[in-house]
């Protein structure tokens, strides 16, 4: 792990009004990474949707509860170093999946874990759909439990806080 890249990402971290609230995390996470994305090839970006989330505005897609206490993030860092850029990007891509999506029923495959609400955008048919999709086996299915088949060109989005609004009251 780059010792220089490293020692920025804690001076970023160590500003207290960065973990005061997870909408101010997200932003700061998210602007760390794009100010620093030239350390990071562009397939470990893609593999971890990091191209995706440090795209996402997050006053509209962080959710209230992402489920881990955020006083505690600048000491689990110091804690754990990550041994190089792989496991990295994939940790903060985990913290920044988690901020951003809310989780719906258990997995039926590996029971390891809740699905999360994510919106499917098939480019050709224009079509956009709610799906869900669990983080730790790739399952996915529709919202009426029947598994999903991707379609060949996908964009996949978390769900925004106002469309699972929309889901849940109709
Ligand atoms: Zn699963």
């Amino acid at each position: 792990m780059n010792f220089i890249l490293w020692e920025s990402f804690m001076d970023c971290l160590e500003n207290p009004e960065g973990t005061k609230n997870y909408i101010n995390y997200y932003s700061v996470l998210t602007l760390w990474l794009r100010n620093n994305k030239h350390y990071f090839s562009e397939a470990l970006f893609k593999k971890n949707r990091l191209d995706i989330l440090t795209n996402l505005n997050p006053n509209i897609y962080v959710i209230e509860d992402p489920g881990f206490p955020i006083a505690s993030e600048l000491q689990r860092f110091e804690r754990n170093k990550p041994k190089n850029l792989e496991v990295f990007a994939m940790i903060l891509g985990n913290r920044l999946w988690d901020m951003v999506t809310i989780r719906g029923k258990a997995c039926p495959n590996c029971e390891g874990d809740e699905m999360r609400y994510l919106l499917a955008e098939e480019l050709a048919k224009k079509n956009k759909k709610i799906i869900l999709e669990c983080n730790s086996c790739g399952w996915t299915e529709n919202i009426d439990g029947t598994s999903w088949e991707q379609a060949d060109k996908v964009v996949i989005l978390p769900v925004s806080k106002n469309e699972i609004e929309k889901l849940l009251i109709s």
